[in-house]
């Protein structure tokens, strides 16, 4: 007569048999879907995030750069030097920041966040963003996003910009503030659009929501944004938090137009 199998034969083949239907499945979602670098297009090893090439490529930016707009500079002036930029056109907000040059790299990785739902990219690029603005985080009382028109933020179904204020807000314990400023109209694409236009296309598309006054009024706060090209979206936003009695206003974003001029968007 054969034994009756027992409990711990019959739990250990229930288990295998549940693990080779996750595995099974598993397999089916990698073939359907493999997982692409954003930046490449090359399929990738990991789980997200970039290629080991591309994450080689990416150019991070350090000090030394100009203290009032982050940008880098390719030799040391010494501490408190402004760039002739800063000098000529002062923003309306006092510091910005940014993780990465705006290159080839980081193209491909911002365009796969935010128009291929890549959601799980906010994560390690809210992590660079705190890193690379943690002096400008010490000082905030918040972070506001850049708001989309209500149009396109339909359309996309989430604001990349507060979706990276989100996760900089978990690590550096400053709360987001996501009806601060509201835009009012929906202004064209700042794709292509030549510095003096981009300045046009946006004035006066931000306002602070009269309700919201009081939570603005003597409050240092920082601007997030993913992408600053000429700084014209960021300055209209930040004039209209000083208007409205903001103590003071910085920016931080992930990937910033070093040379405005040359590169390609
Ligand atoms: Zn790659």
């Amino acid at each position: 007569m054969t034994p009756a199998p027992s409990d711990s034969v019959l739990s250990s083949v229930i288990s295998r048999t549940g693990h080779a239907a996750r595995a099974a499945w598993r397999l089916a979602l990698d073939i359907a879907l493999p997982p692409l670098c954003p930046a490449c297009r090359e399929p990738l090893g990991g789980d997200g995030g970039l290629c080991a090439p591309c994450w080689s490529k990416l150019s991070f930016i350090a000090p030394p750069y100009c203290e009032r707009l982050g940008i880098p500079f390719v030799y040391d002036p010494g501490p408190g030097i402004l760039s002739m930029q800063a000098i000529a056109d002062p923003p309306a907000y006092t510091r910005a920041r940014a993780a990465v040059r705006y290159d080839e790299v980081a193209r491909g990785l911002v365009h796969a966040f935010k128009y291929a739902d890549r959601l799980d990219l906010a994560p390690v690029m809210g992590r660079w963003m705190a890193q690379a603005g943690a002096p400008l985080l010490a000082d905030a009382d918040a972070l506001v996003p850049v708001p989309l028109h209500w149009r396109r933020l339909w359309a996309r179904r989430f604001n990349q910009a507060a979706a990276l204020a989100e996760v900089m807000s978990k690590s550096a314990g400053v709360p987001v503030e996501v009806d601060l400023l509201r835009r009012t109209r929906a202004t064209p694409q700042q794709v292509g659009l030549a510095r003096s236009e981009r300045a046009r296309n946006v004035e006066g598309a931000f306002r602070v929501p009269a309700e919201r006054r009081t939570a603005v009024k003597g409050r240092r706060l920082v601007l997030v944004d993913d992408v600053l090209t000429t700084g014209a979206t960021v300055d209209t936003c930040a004039r209209a938090l000083l208007r409205a009695g903001a103590r003071d206003v910085d920016v931080i974003v992930f990937a910033r137009v070093v040379d405005p001029s040359g590169a390609p968007i």
